[in-house]
C-alpha cells in the first residue's frame, strides 16, 4: 500500500476518539463495556481503510466490530468512513498485530478476519506473515473456544502456505473457496483491495479456520 505522509491524521484521531480508541490498552477485557451492549466482538486484522467493516457494521448491527490497523495515514481515512455512516458499533485500534494480547484478553473474540494481507514472500520473513505460527498462537488466546478466523487472499502462494499453517496448528478448515466470487458463498462484504482484484478478474481465495480445543 502507498503509503501518504498526513501530518493532521494524529490530530483528526484524536478528535474522533469515539471511533479510533486511544489508549486501547485500557479497555483490556471491558470492550463490551465500551461499546455498551453484550453482543459478540469480530476483529479484522490489518483493516486498511476501513472499506470491509464499515460494509459488515452497517449490515451486521448487533455485531461489535473493532479494525486493528499500524498506519495512522491509512486509519484515518477508515475513520472518515466510519463517521460519515453514522455506525456505532465499529471502531479502531491504531496498533501492532503484534500486541493483539495487550488489547485483548483470553476468550474475549468470537471473530477474526484476515483480508488481503502483505505476502511477505521472501522466505526470511516468514514470520511478518500474520498466519505465521505466532500469530495463530495470539489469535487462539483470545478467540473464544469456538472463534473463528476467515481469511481471504489473492495471493496463491500466501493461501498455500496458510493453509499448512493453520492445519500444522491442529486448526480445522472449512468453507475453502479457490474463487469466492464464482462460488455459493453468502453474504460476501468487498474490502477496497479485493474490489482493485476483483475488477481486474483476479481470483480471491478464502477459508475459515477454526482451533480445536
Ligand atoms: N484489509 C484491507 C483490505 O483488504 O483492503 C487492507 C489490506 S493491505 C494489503 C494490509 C494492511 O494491513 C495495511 O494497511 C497494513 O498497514 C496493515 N498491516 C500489516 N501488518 C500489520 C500489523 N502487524 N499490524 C497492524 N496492521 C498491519
Amino acid at each position: 500500500m502507498r503509503l501518504r505522509h498526513k501530518p493532521w491524521a494524529r490530530e483528526e484521531m484524536e478528535r474522533n476518539s469515539h471511533i479510533v480508541i486511544s489508549e486501547p490498552e485500557n479497555w483490556l477485557g471491558k470492550w463490551q463495556q465500551l461499546f455498551g451492549n453484550d453482543h459478540p466482538i469480530f476483529v479484522e486484522v490489518g483493516t486498511g481503510k476501513g472499506q470491509f467493516l464499515t460494509g459488515m457494521g452497517k449490515v451486521h448491527p448487533n455485531i461489535n466490530f473493532i479494525g486493528i490497523e499500524k498506519y495512522e495515514s491509512v486509519l484515518v481515512t477508515a475513520m472518515e468512513r466510519v463517521r460519515e455512516a453514522e455506525i456505532e458499533n465499529v471502531k479502531f485500534i491504531n496498533g501492532d498485530v503484534e500486541d493483539l494480547l495487550s488489547f485483548f484478553e483470553e476468550n474475549e473474540l468470537s471473530r477474526l478476519f484476515i483480508n488481503f494481507t502483505d505476502p511477505w514472500p521472501k522466505n526470511r520473513h516468514e514470520k511478518r506473515r500474520l498466519t505465521f505460527h505466532d500469530f495463530l498462537e495470539r489469535y487462539e488466546k483470545v478467540l473464544k473456544s469456538d472463534g473463528e478466523i476467515h481469511f481471504k487472499t489473492d495471493n496463491q502462494g500466501l493461501f498455500e502456505y496458510s493453509l499448512h499453517s493453520f492445519s500444522k496448528y491442529g486448526m480445522t478448515l472449512n468453507q475453502i473457496s479457490l474463487d469466492l466470487h464464482n462460488s455459493d458463498i453468502e453474504g460476501n462484504i468487498m474490502t477496497e483491495y479485493e474490489e482493485k482484484f476483483k475488477a481486474k478478474n483476479m481470483r480471491i481465495y478464502r477459508c475459515e479456520a477454526v482451533f480445536q480445543n
